[in-house]
């Protein structure tokens, strides 16, 4: 009689396993395909920790970005040198050891939905590092109702899979940072003193120390096993609207020369017909509420532009993942080719533009015109048809859906 065939490994036989898959001399059961599945991918995890990130040059960076992000010019390649030289960083070796490279944080200046968090993301995706956005305005003292600055940490965790190298490298997106700023210096800021308590908790985290990070974050589990977590290495971006910086900016330059030969008049001129952002520097970070300290953890201080008609125009068609292609390609699963008539789209911009959420109004517009088409096309629609939309069907869909005009009221 012949043997029964028996798990090679752990030495179950076929009745006793779901599966046995066999080889010329040897057989493997289902629990030890799953058990050597494991082992597998834990080591092509550590495989990619090792060398978890990508170097690309900064003009390299630029160019990736470019296809993504219109305009922001200046913010792309203050990024793209900040970037390249935190990663450049992480690689230095010792043979100049009394040479630190230190760490350079980023601080943005705009807008709302001028895509600041989208640079960041952007920038995480091409090096691919785990990122993950924190905002400051949630964040509290911690002993006050609110999440701990800890938190923050917890959120990369979780995008790296609690790979904690992966993590300990990654890019934090820390949001609405002016909203934190100290009352007093800054009229139009409503928040009380526990800004500041913010701030100093900040401070720490953004300068590099071990924190001991919940990984279930928040408080709701009090026996959570905490992860040590160095934050030296991870690069922080934060970036935030600073509603009445404008006014910061003209006053400092109204009082002060810019550049080592300018005269005063000729810049404040200067600055009222271009983005006054353009001249941001740390001191009217610091003016505007920040404390030294912060400010000076923040050492790169870049700005975007307010999104003009024709940039949000561009916007909706052409980078890479552009709203327009997206609905284009939805419609196309059903056989149907969507187009956009010119007046229909600078509809749409127009909405955005009254709503003032930048770049954020498009898509929900976009929603509000198409949503009628995307629900009937699917049952509806002839294959290899067409579906224009007009400035009329546009404008009419708006109207009959659109829960957006309470929005900007
Ligand atoms: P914020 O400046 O408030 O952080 P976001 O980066 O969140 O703005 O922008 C919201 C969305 O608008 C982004 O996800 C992106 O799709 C789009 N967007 C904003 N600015 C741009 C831009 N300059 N180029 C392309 N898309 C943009």
């Amino acid at each position: 009689m012949a043997a029964a065939i028996h798990c090679s490994f752990c030495g179950k036989t076929k009745k006793e396993s779901v599966l046995i898959i066999s080889g010329p001399n040897a057989h493997i059961c289902d629990k030890c395909i799953a058990q050597a599945n494991t082992i597998l991918s834990e080591q092509n995890r550590s495989i990619k920790t090792k060398d978890s990130f990508k170097l690309y040059k900064p003009q390299e960076l630029k160019a990736y970005l470019d296809q993504y992000v219109i305009g922001q010019n200046d913010a792309k390649k203050v990024l793209s040198v900040a970037v390249y030289n935190h990663y450049k960083r992480l690689e230095q070796n010792d043979d100049e050891p009394e040479v630190t490279i230190e760490k350079s944080n980023i601080l943005m200046v705009g807008e709302t939905g001028t895509g600041k968090t989208y640079l960041a993301r952007t920038l995480a995706k091409v090096i691919d590092v785990p990122f993950c956005i924190a905002d400051a305005t949630v964040l509290t003292e911690a002993g006050y109702v609110g999440e701990d600055v800890e938190t923050i940490l917890t959120r990369l965790l979780q995008a790296s899979d609690y790979n904690v190298e992966a993590a300990q490298k990654g890019i934090v997106y820390i949001d609405e940072i002016d909203k934190i700023a100290r009352k007093g210096d800054n009229p139009s800021i409503t928040r009380d003193v526990s800004g500041e308590g913010v701030q100093q908790g900040l401070l720490k985290l953004l300068e590099g120390t071990i924190v001991n990070v919940p990984p279930q974050g928040g408080r709701k589990h009090p026996d959570q096993k905490m992860i040590a977590i160095n934050t030296e290495n991870i690069l922080f971006i934060c970036g935030g609207a600073f509603e009445g910086m404008d006014r910061i900016i003209q006053r400092r330059i109204a009082t002060r020369p810019l550049g080592f030969n300018s005269k005063i008049q000729e810049n404040s001129k200067l600055v009222k017909t271009e983005n006054p952002l353009k001249y941001v520097s740390s001191l009217d970070i610091k003016s505007f509420g920040l404390i030294p300290e912060l400010v000076g953890r923040l050492p790169i201080v870049t700005f975007l532009d307010p999104l003009n008609h024709d940039s949000l125009k561009k916007i909706l068609v052409e980078p890479k993942n552009s709203i327009v292609k997206q609905y284009k390609k939805l419609l196309k699963m059903e056989k149907v080719e969507l187009e956009f008539e010119v007046e229909a789209l600078d509809f749409i911009v127009d909405k955005a533009m009254s709503f003032k959420l930048g770049a954020r109004g498009l898509r929900s517009i976009c929603e509000t015109i198409l949503t009628d088409a995307m629900f009937d096309l699917p049952s509806e629609s002839k294959p290899n048809s067409k579906f224009l939309i007009t400035k009329e069907y546009a404008v009419t869909q708006f109207e009959k859906n659109s829960q957006l005009d309470t929005l900007a009221a």
